[in-house]
C-alpha cells in the first residue's frame, strides 16, 4: 500500500478508517474489525482519495466541439510539438540569434500573418479572457455598441453584457432582439462611442422577422465615423463550412477583408487546436494589448503555443481537412461512417444501423446537423446502459434518442474503433447473461 500510495495519505487513511470502526462501535455497537477489514477500508478511502478525475472518454455522441467533453481533440502534428517541447527546454522566450531573451508572443504571431495576411496577432488563455482584455485595455470608460441580438450567455457564465460592464466600459445597446437597422448604429455614434463591437451569436438563433445589417457596412460606417470594430467571432473557422452541408459559418478571414480592426475567437473550437483566445488585426491595437499587465496574467503557456503553431501549420499546408480532428470529423463521408457503423454492428451482433444527425457544437451553427449513421440499441433500461458503458475503460458516451440509445462514429476517431468494440462488448457481457 504505501509504495502505492505513499507513506503520509496511507497513515491518514489508516486513521480514519480505525475513526470510522470506532464510531460504528460507539454508535451502533458494531463489532470490532479485525485488521484485514480495517486495511481492506483504509484502501477503499485511499483508491476513492486519488481516482483520477481527468480522462480519455470515446466520444460517440455525434457533437464534433463538445464543450464538456474537453471541445477539439488534438492533431497528431500538434501532439508531437507538445510533446517535444513539454518533454525539453525550447525557445518559449530565447532569442537564439542574439542568445538572449526572447518574446513568447512571437510564436504563432508570424503564422497567423503568413496565413491570414494580418498585421499583429496576439494569443491568450482562452477567447473569454480575450474580449476581457480588448475592452479593459481599449474602450474602459467609454462607450460600446452593440445590437440587442448579440447580448449572448455563452456556456459557464460568460456573458458578453457582463464582460463590457467588467470591463469598464458602457454598453450602448442599438435595434431589437430580433432586428438592428444601419439607422440603428448611426443613431448611437457620438463622442462618447469609441467601437461597434460584435458578438456571433453562438449557440442560438434568431428565426424569422430578422434582420442585421451587412458587417461591411457596419464597419465602413463606424470607420467613417472614427470608431473602431470589434468581431469576437467565437469559434473562428479559417475553413468554408459550407461544402459539408452547412450552414456557412463566418470566418476569420471574412470578418478581417471587412475590415474589422480587432477579431478574436477561441482555439479550441472550429479551429480544432489548443485552448486559447486569439487576437487579431491591427498592430497598433494589439501592441497596445501585448504591453497591459491584465495580458501577462491571461498569458498562454508553452503547451498551447506549441499546439497551436503546429496546428496553424497544417492549415499553412492546406492539410487541415485531413490533419485538424474536428475538420476530419466535419468532412466525413457519410459512406465511410455507415460502414464503420455496420462494422460495430457485426462485430457486437447487436443493435441496429440508422439514420441520424450528428452536430458541430461549441457554440457554432445552432440547429445546424450533418447527416450521419449511427448504432442504435434498444434496452429496457437506455440510461442504466449508458451509465454502465460510462464506467468503461476509456469510458463510452452515448445518447438517447427516441427511447434507443444511439452512437455516432463520426465524432469517434477511426483509429478508436478498436477500445470502442473492446469497451462495448466488455459492458454488454453484463447484459447478456
Ligand atoms: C465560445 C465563445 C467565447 C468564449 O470562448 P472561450 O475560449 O471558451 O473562453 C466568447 N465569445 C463567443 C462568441 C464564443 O462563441
Amino acid at each position: 500500500m504505501e509504495e502505492k500510495y505513499g507513506h503520509t495519505l496511507v497513515v491518514k487513511a489508516i486513521r480514519s478508517s480505525l475513526d470510522q470502526a470506532r464510531q460504528e462501535h460507539l454508535q451502533e455497537g458494531s463489532a470490532v474489525p479485525d485488521l484485514a477489514s480495517i486495511l481492506i477500508v483504509a484502501e477503499g478511502l485511499l483508491s476513492s482519495w486519488l481516482k483520477p478525475t481527468l480522462f480519455q472518454v470515446l466520444n460517440a455522441t455525434g457533437v464534433i466541439v463538445h464543450t464538456n467533453l474537453g471541445r477539439a481533440p488534438l492533431s497528431e502534428g500538434a501532439l508531437e510539438v507538445v510533446r517535444r517541447v513539454g518533454k525539453n527546454y525550447s525557445t518559449l522566450e530565447f532569442d537564439l540569434e542574439s542568445g538572449g531573451r526572447g518574446s513568447r508572443l512571437i510564436h504563432a504571431e508570424s503564422l497567423f500573418q503568413q496565413l491570414l495576411g494580418v498585421e499583429s496577432a496576439l494569443v491568450v488563455n482562452n477567447n473569454a479572457s480575450a474580449v476581457l482584455l480588448m475592452l479593459t485595455v481599449l474602450t474602459k470608460g467609454k462607450k460600446v455598441i452593440i445590437s440587442r441580438s448579440q447580448l449572448v450567455e455563452i456556456g459557464g457564465g460568460f456573458r458578453i453584457p457582463e464582460v463590457l460592464r467588467h470591463s469598464g466600459t458602457d454598453l450602448v445597446e442599438v435595434g431589437t432582439t430580433n432586428k438592428v437597422h444601419l439607422f440603428d448604429y448611426e443613431r448611437a455614434f457620438n463622442k462618447e462611442t469609441i467601437a461597434v463591437m460584435r458578438a456571433h451569436s453562438s449557440n442560438y438563433s434568431i428565426v424569422g422577422f430578422t434582420s442585421e445589417p451587412d458587417i461591411k457596412d457596419i464597419i465602413k460606417s463606424a470607420h467613417k465615423a472614427g470608431l473602431w470594430f470589434f468581431d469576437d467571432l467565437g469559434s473562428g473557422a479559417l475553413l468554408d463550412t459550407s461544402p459539408f452541408g452547412l450552414k456557412h459559418e463566418p470566418m476569420v478571414q471574412e470578418s478581417l477583408a471587412a475590415g474589422a480592426d480587432l477579431v478574436c475567437f477561441s482555439g479550441d473550437k472550429l479551429l480544432g487546436g489548443p485552448q486559447a483566445g486569439i487576437i487579431l488585426g491591427s498592430k497598433e491595437l494589439i501592441d497596445q494589448l501585448k504591453v497591459h499587465p491584465l495580458a501577462r496574467a491571461i498569458r498562454a503557456d508553452k503547451m498551447a503555443l506549441a499546439a497551436l503553431s503546429a496546428t496553424l501549420d497544417h492549415y499553412i499546408k492546406e492539410e487541415a481537412l485531413e490533419k485538424v480532428p474536428v475538420w476530419q470529423m466535419i468532412s466525413a463521408s457519410v459512406e465511410k461512417i455507415k460502414s464503420r457503423a455496420e462494422k460495430w454492428q457485426k462485430t457486437l451482433q447487436l443493435g441496429e444501423v440508422a439514420e441520424s444527425e450528428s452536430m458541430v457544437g461549441g457554440g457554432s451553427l445552432p440547429g445546424e446537423t450533418l447527416p450521419t449513421w449511427v448504432l442504435t440499441v434498444e434496452v429496457d433500461h437506455p440510461q442504466k446502459l449508458l451509465a454502465d458503458l460510462r464506467e468503461g475503460s476509456p469510458a463510452i458516451i452515448g445518447r438517447i434518442e427516441n427511447d434507443r440509445v444511439i452512437f455516432d462514429p463520426r465524432t469517434i476517431l477511426p483509429q478508436s474503433d478498436i477500445d470502442f468494440i473492446k469497451v462495448f462488448k466488455q459492458t454488454w457481457s453484463q447484459y447478456e447473461k
